[in-house]
């Protein structure tokens, strides 16, 4: 190893590592110190869109950095009014906010959520309802959204008006809505970090239909299930629901930090002038990145990844190991008999790089992962999965 006693020694210990020390690659293929080379299932967790180092996204950030890498909010700049105009074209959304992560997102998305209530219905219903098994980000506030105990133990006391109930039980979410006064509702439509679970439709359209006869905003964190991942733009599109507030990032920027909290009708004039801000936010470069991803996510890009996350299903499944494979498009999660950290290693030794969420195994390629790569490493990964 060449630089992971440094890491080590000088960075946080707030990531368990695997050891690799990546330098280099092209597409769907990484490169490490010594040269090995790697198929990459997992994208930097949904964020290398087009893979790494991809040409036209290279050219369009170049472009953008020769001209102007930053100017501040205080002026505009092109990229980012273009890029917002894209986004709202391909939703029906009509104002858009730009933070530079998903936990940023999130959070413009609970203040406008929480300002929408006090306007309209009054200071008092400010509780935010959000899924178990959730995931919104680490900030104090995204940790309390988030529904896993295990996050909220260390840093009490979280931010208040934050509560939980499960997925997938209409009933449970009524009780609790008629309780709390709730300004909003978040969820992810496919949970990631908890388990790659696709909501079931009909509780998705209930929670929706409940809380617009309600007014109450519907939030969906699209942050990794965005941007092109579950065969759709937005993976709420699958759903048929019509959300008040959209968050994402991840993959949003092809590999540049960015975050975006699109806002409908209802909520798009809810912030104002000092409401809300971000030093970074709408930063031309990362802007320039993301319309170049953007651009190209299309019906014929949609329809590939529903193709190529079929190829990965039909590998897998009845695979010897294998319990269950879930998720949607191209973000996968496979229930493995063995322990899905062993999994993941024995593929990593076998040259292919995948995730965890929970107990599955995650795969998140790139959108354009070449298909003799895809099935190349998918049999890898059957292969390990055997016992
Ligand atoms: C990763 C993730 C976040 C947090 O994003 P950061 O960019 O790490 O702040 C929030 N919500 C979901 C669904 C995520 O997957």
């Amino acid at each position: 190893m060449v630089f992971k006693e440094t890491d080590g020694q000088y960075v946080a210990h707030t990531y368990g590592r695997f050891p690799l020390e990546i330098v280099s690659g092209k597409g769907s293929v990484l490169k490490d110190v010594s040269g090995k080379e790697y198929i990459d299932l997992g994208s930097g967790i949904a964020v290398d869109s087009f893979g790494v180092a991809d040409d036209q996204w290279i050219a369009a950030v170049n472009e953008q950095m020769c001209k102007i890498q930053h100017i501040s909010n205080l002026y505009y700049t092109q990229p980012c009014a273009e890029l917002a105009k894209m986004l709202c074209e391909k939703t029906g959304m009509k104002k858009v906010f730009f933070g530079n992560s998903g936990a940023e997102a999130n959070e413009c998305a609970i203040k406008v959520a929480r300002k929408y209530a006090a306007d309209h219905k009054g200071p008092e219903y400010y509780t935010i309802i959000t899924l178990e098994k959730s995931f919104h980000g680490r900030t104090l506030t995204t940790l309390a959204a988030t529904g896993q105990d295990q996050f909220h133990k260390l840093f009490q006391p979280l931010t208040p008006g934050f509560v939980h109930t499960p997925a997938n039980d209409i009933e449970a979410f009524i009780a609790l809505a008629q309780k709390v006064k709730p300004a909003g509702v978040m969820m992810e439509c496919i949970q990631g970090e908890g388990g790659v679970r696709a909501l079931d439709a009909d509780f998705v359209k209930g929670v929706a239909e409940y809380a617009e006869k309600n007014d109450i905003m519907v939030i969906i964190d699209e942050v990794q299930s965005g941007n092109g991942r579950s065969g759709m733009f937005y993976s709420y599109m699958n759903y048929g629901i019509s959300p008040n507030i959209v968050s994402t990032a991840k993959g949003l920027g092809g590999g540049l930090p960015i975050g975006a909290c699109l806002m409908d009708e209802k909520t798009k004039d809810v912030l104002g002038p000092s409401d809300h801000g971000s030093t970074f936010g709408g930063n031309p470069v990362c802007c320039a990145g993301a319309i170049s991803i953007v651009s190209r996510i299309d019906d014929t890009l949609m329809a590939e990844v529903k193709r190529k996350g079929e190829i990965i299903r039909n590998i897998l499944k009845d695979a010897e190991g294998v319990e269950y494979v879930s998720g949607m498009g191209l973000m996968v999660g496979v229930k493995t008999v063995k322990p899905a950290i062993d999994v993941v290693k024995g593929c990593m030794e076998k040259g292919v790089i995948c995730l965890t969420a929970h107990e599955l195994v995650r795969l998140l390629p790139a959108l354009n992962i070449p298909d003799d790569q895809l099935i190349k490493a998918v049999n890898i990964l059957k292969e390990v999965c055997k016992q």
